[in-house]
């Protein structure tokens, strides 16, 4: 077999004729049955010819075909691992990588999108002295109480509501179509439970957060829901801290 089924995809020639040796086996196969007197050995000969290359094609086609089933599986295997690296890359392109809550982008995006649709409550939060925190125990512990924060918050924020992290130790809540009592309940809800919280060691103690809530009808603009919350936010630092104010 001159240009055996092996080289199949192998040559670079333009067009080679990958069957030459079997047609030329066909060929005589086919001539050999036209001589209708011919000798029994010729007939034998020639049929064992075809034999022999019909052998050989079978064989080539299994060994390709085991080919063809390796290289589809490892085109699946290939195909599954992008998929889970697509969906690690758009975790962490939407996601808080020492909280896990959604980050900046991706909750200004959804607040946006919420307040075009249905409106939405926003409430914002900051954690209150917390540069004290990082002063008396280290970034380290200051991170811990960062993450101790958003445990509290997801405790109380169930399905119908986000967070967000929107800057170093101050976070946002939407309530995607929610009226202001709602909102005003959750942020009481989220203040309490992070107040009754001992934060582990070397902290060792409670620490507060402020809220400020602003309830947003539909088309209202991301900044000027945001700017009612942060003035909320703002007046309840200004009230002494650990309080939830609403934006008037
Ligand atoms: P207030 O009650 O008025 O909010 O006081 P505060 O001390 O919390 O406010 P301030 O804005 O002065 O301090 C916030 C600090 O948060 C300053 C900054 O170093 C710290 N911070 C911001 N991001 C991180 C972070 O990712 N990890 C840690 N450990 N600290 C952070
Ligand atoms: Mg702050
Ligand atoms: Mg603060």
């Amino acid at each position: 077999m001159a240009a055996s089924v092996a080289s199949f995809g192998a040559s670079k020639d333009p067009a080679p004729d990958l069957f030459k040796s079997e047609a030329e086996a066909l060929e005589q196969a086919r001539s050999t049955l036209a001589q209708t007197h011919a000798d029994a050995q010729v007939y034998r000969q020639s049929l064992s010819e075809l034999a022999s290359h019909y052998e050989r094609l079978m064989r080539e086609t299994r060994r390709l075909i085991g080919r063809s089933d390796r290289a589809e599986r490892e085109m699946n295997a290939l195909n599954a691992q992008l998929q889970t690296l697509a969906r690690q890359l758009e975790y962490r392109a939407t996601h808080d990588a020492l909280t896990g809550v959604l980050n900046r982008g991706a909750i200004i995006e959804m607040t946006t999108q919420a307040l075009l649709r249905t409106g939405a409550v926003m409430i914002v939060l900051d954690i209150d002295h917390f540069k004290h925190v990082n002063d008396e125990f280290g970034h380290p512990a200051g991170d811990a109480v960062i993450q101790g924060i958003v445990d509290c918050l997801r405790r109380i924020v169930g399905e119908h509501a986000a967070i967000g992290r929107v800057g170093g130790e101050e976070f946002t809540v939407l309530i995607p179509g929610g009226q202001l009592e709602e909102g005003l309940t959750l942020a009481e809800a989220m203040r309490q439970a992070i107040a009754d919280h001992v934060f582990g060691h070397p902290v060792d103690r409670c620490i507060t957060a402020s809220f400020g809530v602003s309830a947003n009808p539909t088309g209202t603009r991301f900044d000027d829901a945001y700017g009612l919350a942060d003035t909320a936010l703002y007046h309840a630092k200004r009230a002494g801290r650990n309080r939830v104010e609403v934006a008037d």
